[in-house]
């Protein structure tokens, strides 16, 4: 099975790599040398028109948002032979997700809309978390090549439902992130050592991704490595927002979550990494957590 992958960011890069040791996947990025740096690393075929991926039977994207897909959509959609499948692996409105399956559907090609979770560090190890939106039966078509980049691959609903799970998770990241970071503060300010008081909330019942493996490796060793960018969170936020509004459900702590991160966001800058929202409330509070 020939495939086609699409943006190679931070998860793309790692997610075609793991790809590209089962079949040939060819490879394109919006900055050629990236791809032909990743042929040359992991075997890949970089390719700099989007018409030479018009032959391939499965295309994968993962780009910043929607917005982009629907661009790339609209000039590889109608190159690519009916039957295609195109797996979106990009963090996106719901809305947009239905939008650009229709778009695609009117070539014959089948879209599933397909975010992921688990970081980079997942995405180089293939062990990424994926909600899928779409026909279970394309599913089924294509989860040998899902297997190579995830080891859990859940069916969620019709096309944008994979999206939707994706925001509202997203915004529990920020969530837990935000509040933990506020509590650690506190408890360091009354004298209690972030890493001493992570010790117990880790063993207990307030522990989350964020004690556990974002506080701890990202901000308390104070390396703040950039895995994610912070704007991309703040835009997961947002859509989570928009999953609420659409379903009239009133809610008061994301729509604060969502103020909180897309100011920490315009304050931080578009090279801030998502951690570095701690930074905020470290400075609020006068305090470093370590
Ligand atoms: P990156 O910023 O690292 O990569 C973005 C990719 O999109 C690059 O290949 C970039 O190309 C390409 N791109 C950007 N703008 C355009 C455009 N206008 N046209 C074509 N290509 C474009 O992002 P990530 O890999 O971190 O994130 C990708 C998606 O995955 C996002 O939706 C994100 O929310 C989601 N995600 C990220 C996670 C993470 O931990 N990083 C975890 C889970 C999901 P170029 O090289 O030219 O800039």
């Amino acid at each position: 099975m020939e495939i086609g992958f699409i943006g190679l960011g931070a998860m793309g890069g790692p997610m075609a790599a793991n790809l590209a040791a089962g079949q040939l996947t060819k490879v394109w990025n919006r900055t050629a040398d990236v791809a032909v740096s990743h042929q040359q690393e992991h075997g890949t075929l970089a390719v700099t028109d989007l018409q030479d991926l018009g032959d391939v039977e499965v295309v994968c994207s993962c780009l910043p948002t929607d917005v982009e897909v629907a661009a790339i959509a609209d000039v590889l959609g109608p190159m690519l032979a009916p039957g295609t499948v195109w797996i979106d692996h990009t963090s996106g409105d719901p809305r947009g997700a239905r939008d650009v399956a229709a778009a695609l559907d009117a070539n014959g090609v089948r879209y599933l809309d397909a975010p992921v979770s688990g970081g980079t560090d997942g995405a180089v190890a293939g062990t990424l978390t994926t909600m899928i939106g779409g026909e279970e039966a394309v599913l089924e078509q294509v989860r040998p090549v899902l297997e190579r980049m995830a080891t859990s691959i859940v069916h969620v609903g019709p096309v944008g439902a994979g999206m939707a799970v994706k925001a509202v998770n997203n915004a529990l990241l920020a969530t837990s992130l935000w509040a933990a970071a506020e509590g650690l503060a506190a408890l360091t300010k009354a004298g209690v050592p972030a890493s001493t008081a992570l010790e117990v909330i880790n063993a207990a019942t307030g522990r989350s991704f964020a004690t556990e493996v974002l506080l701890p490796e990202h901000a308390l060793t104070r390396e703040f490595p950039v895995t994610f960018a912070l704007s991309l969170l703040a835009k997961d936020v947002g859509l989570a927002q928009a999953v609420l509004e659409d379903a009239q459900v009133d809610g008061q702590v994301l729509r604060l979550v969502d103020q909180l991160t897309r100011s920490a966001s315009e304050e931080l800058g578009p090279d801030a990494g998502h951690v570095e929202l701690v930074r905020i409330i470290e400075q609020a509070a006068g305090v470093e957590l370590r």
